[in-house]
């Protein structure tokens, strides 16, 4: 076939505008993102170490971590009867979501995106209000069974890890007493759900504000008191000015991890008030995780008022009284959800 010269022509063009496209892509991301390096410059460089590998901050918790290290959000419903405790592989949470069960009891959600442990529990069953936390962080569920309102909405869920139907991450410890022994090798978690053909794409957006540089308030306060229901169920805080933490402390004396023996590294608390009441004969809650409500935020050791924002499916949103977002220290966050009307204490 024969080309003639206005075909020819146009080829040239087409050729120019693509070289043309190339280097003006070129320009760009050497402008808009000047760290980004050439494979070449990676290749020739001569001071590449492990601190050279890409940096990402995990989206939980936001400290910053190896771009590799961040994985798909896991979260684990956690028994706190004090019969369960000392727990396992709470240490290693970026997050943990504590809230009221039946009977004044409460539950642990603990969620992980940068660190994981080796085992975690005694893993117990779900609520609705759980499955909404692990949908709005992206994240699977582990639990073991479930209200029949959980069971339903994970049945139809591709993020739902329930004992009942997977075994394969858990076993029963026979020298702790059930139902308080069911624990889960977490690596397993990833396993389990890749044969289910469960998305496993990390998270890359943050779900908070993470900063260092300005104290929440001026208010600082040494210890908080949080309380669920009973004595046996209110939690203290106490805050240990060496390592700018807050220890946990429950009916059963210091909160220990006993895959550790150490207190978890508490950078963050957050206290929310809501509407709740029994919803059913089994005294299964309705707790409102939906709209607006006062929130007390302690980040480091200072103290500031607030309130938090959620829409069903959606992470919350956390604000102090001016309206301006919060913003936590990078390390770990622990969300008490207490019932209107309990007041928290705090002092100094
Ligand atoms: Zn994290």
């Amino acid at each position: 076939m024969k080309i003639g010269i206005p075909q020819k022509i146009a080829i040239v063009i087409s050729l120019l505008v693509i070289i043309a496209g190339f280097y003006y892509i070129s320009l760009i991301s050497k402008n808009t993102f000047p760290y980004l390096k050439s494979k070449k410059e990676v290749l020739e460089s001569t001071e590449t170490t492990i601190e050279d590998l890409p940096k990402a901050f995990c989206p939980l918790c936001g400290v910053q971590v190896n771009e590799n290290q961040v994985f798909k959000p896991i979260a684990v419903m956690i028994d706190n009867h004090n019969a369960a405790l000392p727990h396992r592989g709470v240490n290693s949470a970026c997050m943990i979501i504590e809230t009221l069960a039946e009977g004044g009891i409460t539950r642990l959600e603990a969620f992980y995106a940068h660190n994981h442990p080796k085992v975690v529990g005694p893993v117990r069953s779900a609520r609705i209000y759980f499955v909404d936390f692990a949908l709005s962080y992206k994240a699977l569920l582990s639990h073991c069974g479930g209200s029949p309102e959980a069971l339903s909405a994970l049945f139809r869920l591709p993020i739902d890890l329930d004992q009942i139907r997977y075994s394969y991450p858990y076993f029963r410890d026979r020298s702790r007493r059930a139902p308080h022994n069911l624990y889960a090798q977490f690596d397993r978690f990833f396993t389990q759900a890749k044969n289910l053909g469960y998305d496993l794409t990390p998270v890359k957006e943050p779900f908070f504000m993470f900063g260092e540089e300005t104290p929440i308030s001026t208010t600082t306060v040494s210890k908080i008191s949080v309380p669920f229901s009973s004595a046996a169920y209110t939690v203290s805080w106490i805050y240990d000015a060496q390592s700018d933490t807050f220890i946990r402390y429950t009916k059963k004396g210091k909160y220990v991890d006993e895959l550790t023996n150490e207190s978890p590294k508490v950078k963050n608390i957050v206290i929310v008030e809501t509407k709740m009441g029994v919803k059913d004969n089994k005294g299964r809650l309705d707790i409102k995780i939906s709209g607006k409500g006062k929130a007390w935020f302690i980040v480091g050791q200072y103290l500031a008022k607030g309130y938090w924002q959620k829409e069903i499916g959606k992470p919350f949103k956390f604000h102090r009284e001016s309206g301006d977002e919060v913003v936590f220290k990078p390390g770990m966050i622990w969300i008490e959800i207490l019932p209107e009307f309990s007041y928290p204490k705090f002092s100094n």
